[in-house]
Order: C-alpha cells, then sequence, then structure tokens
C-alpha cells in the first residue's frame, strides 16, 4: 500500500531553475588545439547530461588518451566535468579540475535526475545517424556504470517506481504539422522536430505496464507504473567528489573568459565541460537555451514513488520530493530559447494544486 505524499505549499522548501545547454547536433565532442593545448570539447548535454555523462566522459578521454598525456585539466565541475574528471583518474591521469562553481552550485543540480537518456539531446536531422549510433554509445556505456553504483551506501543511484496517471486514454503524441523548423530559423520550431532514441536501448531498460483497477492507487481511470532508475544529487555528488579527491584530485576555483585563458592552462590537455556557458566562452551560439524548473518538498522516506500527472511530475527522493509543472500542450518546445534563470514558485505551486486531489482521495481510502 502506497502512503499519499504530503503536497501542501507549505512543504515546499525550494524551487530551482536551470536552463538546459541544447544543440541541435547533439552534445559537442570533439577535439581541437589551440596552440600547444588540446582541448577535448564535452557540453551540450540538453536534457540528457545526468543520464550520459559517463558514456561521453569516456569518449573524451579516450580522445585525450590519444596524446598519452601524464596531467589533464578539466574545466567545469558540473555532473559532465566531475564524471569526466574520474573518469580520467581511473585511467590513471592526475586530474585538475578548474571551475567557477563547485559541484553542489551548479546548474546540474537543479535538474531532476532521472535516467532521461533522449530528452531533448538532439534534432533527429541535424543530428543524423552518426549521433544517433554515439548516442546508444554513450547511453549503454553510462547505464552499465549507473548499475554498478545501486546499492550503495546512501543510494547515490536507484531504481525508483513511476505511476503514470490520466483520467482519460493515453495516446501517443501527435505532433501538429509544422509551419516552420529549425533549418529556416535555427531554433526548434516544433516538438516533431527533437529526436527520440529510446528505442535503440529498450533491450536494458524496464519498460511500463498497465495497471487494472484493482491496482491502482491513485483511482484514476488509466495508470501505467515503470521502474525508473534516479539520481539522489547530495549522494551521488558526495560518491564523485570522494573517489575524486581520494585518488589525488586537485580543484582550482578559476573563472575563465576566452578560450586564451584555457590555453594558458599548465595542462596541455583540456576536457571542456562547462555547460551552458559554453556559449559564452567559446562564443558557440549552437547552444540553444532550454529554460526548465524544479520545486522541492521536504523528504517523504514514507511516500518513496513518483507520479505524472496532469502535466506535473513528482519524484520522492531521499534528498527531497521534486515537483515539474509543464505545459503538456509544449511537451519539448516547453522553454525553447528561453534563459531567463528565474525560478516562478506560482508555476509550482498550480502544480502542486492539480496533484492534490489525488493523495487527498487516497487519504480518504476510495481508491
Ligand atoms: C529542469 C531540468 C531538469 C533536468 N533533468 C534531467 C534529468 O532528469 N536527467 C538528465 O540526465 N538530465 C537532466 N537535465 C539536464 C542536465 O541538468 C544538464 O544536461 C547537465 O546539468 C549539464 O551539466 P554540465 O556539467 O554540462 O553543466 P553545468 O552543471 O552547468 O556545469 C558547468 C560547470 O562549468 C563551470 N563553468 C562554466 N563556465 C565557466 C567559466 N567561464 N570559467 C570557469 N568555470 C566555468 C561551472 O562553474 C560548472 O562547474 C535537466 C535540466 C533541467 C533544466
Amino acid at each position: 500500500m502506497l502512503a499519499p505524499m504530503r503536497v501542501s505549499p507549505n512543504e515546499l522548501v525550494d524551487v530551482k531553475c536551470c536552463i538546459r545547454p541544447f544543440r541541435a547536433q547533439g552534445c559537442r565532442l570533439d577535439a581541437e588545439q589551440l596552440g600547444d593545448t588540446l582541448v577535448i570539447h564535452n557540453y551540450g548535454h540538453g536534457g540528457s547530461g545526468w543520464s550520459l555523462s559517463w558514456g561521453s566522459a569516456e569518449i573524451a578521454v579516450g580522445k585525450a588518451m590519444s596524446v598519452l598525456p601524464r596531467d589533464i585539466a578539466v574545466v567545469g565541475c558540473g555532473i559532465v566535468g566531475l564524471t569526466a574528471a574520474v573518469v580520467a583518474q581511473r585511467a590513471g591521469l592526475n586530474v585538475t579540475i578548474y571551475a567557477r562553481e563547485m559541484f553542489s552550485r551548479t546548474r546540474s543540480v537543479r535538474a531532476f535526475g532521472a535516467w532521461t537518456p533522449s530528452s531533448r539531446i538532439a534534432l533527429t536531422e541535424p543530428a543524423g545517424p552518426a549521433f544517433a549510433a554515439l548516442w546508444e554509445q554513450m547511453a549503454r556505456i553510462s547505464w552499465r556504470y549507473f548499475r554498478a553504483c545501486l546499492g550503495l551506501p546512501g543510494q547515490p543511484v536507484e531504481f525508483i517506481d513511476s505511476y503514470s496517471l490520466s483520467d482519460t486514454p493515453p495516446r501517443n503524441r501527435e505532433h501538429a504539422p509544422a509551419t516552420s523548423s529549425f533549418a529556416a530559423t535555427g531554433v526548434p520550431q516544433s516538438e516533431g522536430e527533437f529526436a527520440e532514441y529510446d528505442s535503440l536501448v529498450r533491450d536494458i531498460v524496464p519498460s511500463s505496464t498497465n495497471l487494472a483497477a484493482g491496482e491502482n492507487p491513485f483511482g484514476t481511470a488509466y495508470a501505467r507504473r515503470r521502474s525508473q532508475m534516479h539520481f539522489n544529487f547530495t549522494g551521488y555528488g558526495h560518491m564523485l567528489l570522494s573517489e575524486f579527491f581520494a585518488m589525488g584530485g586537485k580543484f582550482q576555483n578559476r573563472d575563465f573568459h576566452s578560450p586564451a585563458d584555457i590555453a594558458a592552462l599548465p595542462e596541455k590537455v583540456v576536457i571542456n565541460c562547462p555547460g551552458y556557458a559554453a556559449r559564452d566562452l567559446w562564443r558557440d551560439q549552437t547552444i540553444i537555451p532550454v529554460r526548465g524548473q524544479t520545486g522541492w518538498l521536504i523528504p517523504q522516506p514514507e511516500a518513496h514513488y513518483g507520479l505524472g500527472y496532469g502535466g506535473v511530475s513528482l519524484l520522492s527522493k531521499s534528498d527531497g520530493v521534486m515537483v515539474m509543472h509543464t505545459d503538456s500542450t509544449l511537451g519539448d518546445m516547453e522553454g525553447v530559447g528561453n534563459s531567463m534563470e528565474l525560478p516562478d514558485r506560482s508555476n509550482i505551486e498550480a502544480g502542486l494544486a492539480i496533484v492534490a486531489p489525488l493523495f487527498a482521495r487516497m487519504a480518504g481510502g476510495r481508491a
């Protein structure tokens, strides 16, 4: 029997806003020579940076190893940079991370923290089949690494049951006919342009099952359940940082203003992981902001599950109950081109009002 979640706005302790670093071509993983410095880029992971972090780290470190360095620099200490640093150490390299913010202050900890490897990672056309193959490689590598983190103290990674609920029959999303396109404007114009790669890894990821009325604790007409992999930010960050420092890693607080600043570092091999900030730092206009936000209710360990209903997603993790409230008519287009990084509490409160009747019904025992 599931415990109802407490979703009163009184229990809302934080609202965090974040920008997804989206690139139509998919994340950037090429290498560039800047004078005597080899820079391997590792940024632009859209809504999938957590999920693809290990895979893209292995690819970036593989490129770094091609020149047999002993010491390397990693720029950035978000989930992408920190993971690349740990993978480089495991490959035997001495690593210094240079970053403006330490992990706990980066955009990465303002995400949702679920295994969503093809969430706003690319557009089908500009990315092409080569990126689809690279994506599959990254997703499979990451899945393997995350599986090795299951069951560790502090539950940095865990599977949580998540319920997809609706009052009307669930339908496959139909994309409205597009009147314009990325090719014409340089910005995604419709949800149908976003790449959908999940079917490539269907063999390893749990799928969902329909629940019969007697199995549905929420009293909605339709319910599906699936087990989804999740990351607890605090425990996961602690795990990675502990390994990084135990392996002799160094952290230097630095604010770079141009590629020349990076070329001036003593390390002559650099893995460049600045996330959305690459737009300014590298003058990379291929990065398109996609705004999103999460609300946080106090931790509720007695209600350890997630659900989606009416555009609201809830997820109860050890570090709190996360809330996202999106406009389901916009889908992946929500937040595209929006770089306003200001939290909007009223949007989260409106979301809580949508799901509150579900829990009132559970508490009343009428489910
Ligand atoms: C609402 C929301 C929900 C999301 N949910 C998920 C999810 O469930 N699953 C998932 O896989 N992904 C999710 N994402 C996407 C994920 O958060 C990002 O892809 C990821 O955080 C990108 O990480 P990063 O390390 O590249 O960048 P960041 O976290 O932005 O880190 C960048 C680092 O570079 C440093 N830096 C930047 N510029 C400079 C500079 N000039 N000088 C020095 N240092 C610099 C910063 O200080 C920081 O340390 C979500 C995103 C949003 C917005």
